[in-house]
């Protein structure tokens, strides 16, 4: 066996490390390293170098990410920095952009692609398996339209901490290694509001067994290259869904439906711990079913389907907490719009769809009811029960997080000793809640005292019930007002709370009671600050 000491002894510098590139070597590639923008027919990606930066300084590193890839951590300037900025490349790196296309905000948009990510190959981690990695805001590729092939550092560090902590929560996602500055400014208009001014650039290194997603099929299928579908498709299956055959159209529809499992699984997840993406436009769904391109996500703080932090989508919230798993099965019909190119009856992958249906609902309840502490004894009146809830709790302003994690310690509690019910249930609303009526009061101790009755019939222990409550109701999640508060102390040079954020967000369902004040409900000035409870595409 391997010990943790001989393991951190055999980690090795980044600029060591041998790069595979199966994507480039095994995909059909536009070679001519040009950035002007263009369209690309014809091609699966384009190889193209990242443009250099003034100054690359390391911001962050993820720590256990880097053991898993073998990787020691860099100093705070040097060649491992370096290539996490795009200024130096290793001999074995074939760095390229995909072509993807995709349809944003319900409309087909043609060619995207990667406009300012630029894959550098894969790393191999210490169990085997192959990892990509990407640089995100790593200049211009032919896919950059008229935009900078740039990022900032205050979406880079969201979307640096985001990917990390939804990892840690449990929630299948891409990750992030590094964090790094760029020491060069970009100019953005946060609200398109006619404010333009220089923000500090930044670019994060990203981690994902593959970058593919729904909009790469799409792209092909709309300009009739059915050979680079299916040969997209057959690198996709053989590298990332092995244990599904080699590929044929039999294989294709299998393979359909099992991304609709994942893409459940994943809706169920975000539901769960009440994270918004924000943008799930087509070219923003992983074909491994991973959270992925994360710009102005958000997390619930008050329960409230038709909330969204995307200023942008304000009008239509197309992209509001509660539209997720009704958005998810229309990105998925436009997949299997595209791949039923490649298969012999196309009806048939109307099976995934179902299988879309019934994995999401089944894996919610399952979820819901473990959040509540119950096991399926009675499986409609639970199913009424839990409908119940999420509506009352809809119907009045409380945080969704503290509302789960304080449950799992009053209800428990109740069980053991229900001599002050009702003030208990008053004294756990008063602490989750924003504000609330007499009535909105009322209605949700009603329910609780239900809930109570229902919990009686479990047969597990108290304190098993707490355990098994506090392992899915996460204590720590990365609220809004969060991220924005570690944005501001780095932009002005402190990296100190980003660390405790990121330290923290480790170990979301552990109690970490020195950290009490980061599980707090939303202060009042965060309420409608921007960057808190609103966010734009501009990045
Ligand atoms: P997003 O909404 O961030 O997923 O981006 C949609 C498309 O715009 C993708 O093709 C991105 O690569 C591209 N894009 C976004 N920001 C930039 C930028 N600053 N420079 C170049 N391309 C960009
Ligand atoms: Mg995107």
């Amino acid at each position: 066996m391997v010990t943790y000491s001989q393991q951190v002894e055999q980690l090795a510098p980044l600029e060591q490390a041998v790069f595979q590139n199966s994507f480039v070597e095994e995909l059909h590639g536009e070679a001519s390293m040009d950035k002007t923008p263009r369209q690309v027919p014809g091609y699966h990606y384009s190889r193209v170098e990242p443009t250099a930066v003034q100054a690359p300084q390391l911001l962050a590193w993820s720590e256990d990410l880097a053991a898993y890839l073998g990787l020691e951590r860099p100093s705070e300037r040097g060649p491992a920095v370096d290539m996490l900025a795009g200024n130096q490349l290793a001999p074995s790196m074939k760095p390229f952009a995909a072509r993807y296309g995709g349809h944003q905000f319900g409309s087909w948009a043609g060619q995207l692609g990667d406009g300012r990510a630029i894959s550098l190959g894969e790393l191999t981690a210490t169990d085997g398996t192959n990892w990509e990695i990407q640089l995100k805001g790593a200049g211009p590729t032919p896919y950059s339209r008229r935009a900078d092939g740039r990022a900032v550092l205050r979406s880079s560090l969201r979307e640096f901490l985001c990917s990390e902590a939804m990892h840690y929560l449990g929630v299948p996602t891409t990750r992030a290694l590094s964090l790094v500055a760029t020491g060069d400014e970009v100019v953005r208009d946060m609200f398109y509001n006619g404010n333009a001014r220089p923000e500090p650039g930044a670019i994060v290194a990203r981690v994902a067994p593959t970058f593919v997603r729904f909009g790469n099929f799409q792209l092909m299928a709309a300009m009739g290259e059915l050979d680079n579908m299916r040969a997209l498709a057959d690198y996709v299956i053989r590298h990332h869904y092995p244990e599904l055959g080699a590929p044929s159209p039999a294989v294709y529809v299998r393979w359909f439906e099992e991304i609709c499992r994942r893409t459940a699984v994943m809706i169920a997840h975000w539901m769960s711990v009440g994270f918004v993406h924000g943008v799930m436009n087509t070219d923003n769904m992983s074909i491994l079913g991973l959270t992925i391109d994360y710009g102005p996500y958000g997390w619930l703080e008050p329960y409230d389907p038709d909330w969204t932090p995307n200023t942008t989508d304000f009008g239509s919230r197309r992209y509001a907490f509660g539209q997720q798993p009704q958005v998810a099965l229309w990105n998925l019909y436009q997949l299997a719009r595209a791949l039923a190119h490649l298969v012999e009856t196309p009806q048939d992958l109307q099976q995934g769809l179902e299988t879309y249906r019934t994995t999401l609902a089944q894996t919610r309840h399952t979820m819901l009811l473990q959040k509540l502490g119950l096991t399926s004894l009675a499986l409609e009146e639970d199913r009424a029960l839990v409908e119940e809830l999420l509506e009352a709790l809809a119907g009045s302003e409380i945080d969704m997080t503290l509302f789960f994690r304080q449950l799992s310690h009053t209800a428990p509690s109740l069980l053991l000793n229900a001599e002050n019910e009702d003030a208990t249930w008053r004294e756990l609303l008063a602490k989750a809640a924003y504000s609330m009526s007499m009535e909105e009061e009322q209605t949700l101790v009603q329910w609780l005292q239900r809930y109570l009755q229902r919990l009686r019939q479990e047969s597990a222990s108290p304190e098993a019930i707490r355990e098994s409550m506090l392992r899915v109701n996460p204590k720590y999640v990365l609220r809004n007002y969060l991220a924005q508060k570690a944005i501001e102390a780095a932009e002005a040079g402190d990296l100190a709370f980003l660390n405790t954020l990121m330290e923290v967000l480790k170990t979301p369902f552990a109690e970490q009671p020195e950290h009490e004040e980061l599980a707090a409900k939303r202060p009042d000035w965060a309420r409608e600050k921007p960057g808190c409870a609103t966010l734009s595409c501009s990045s």
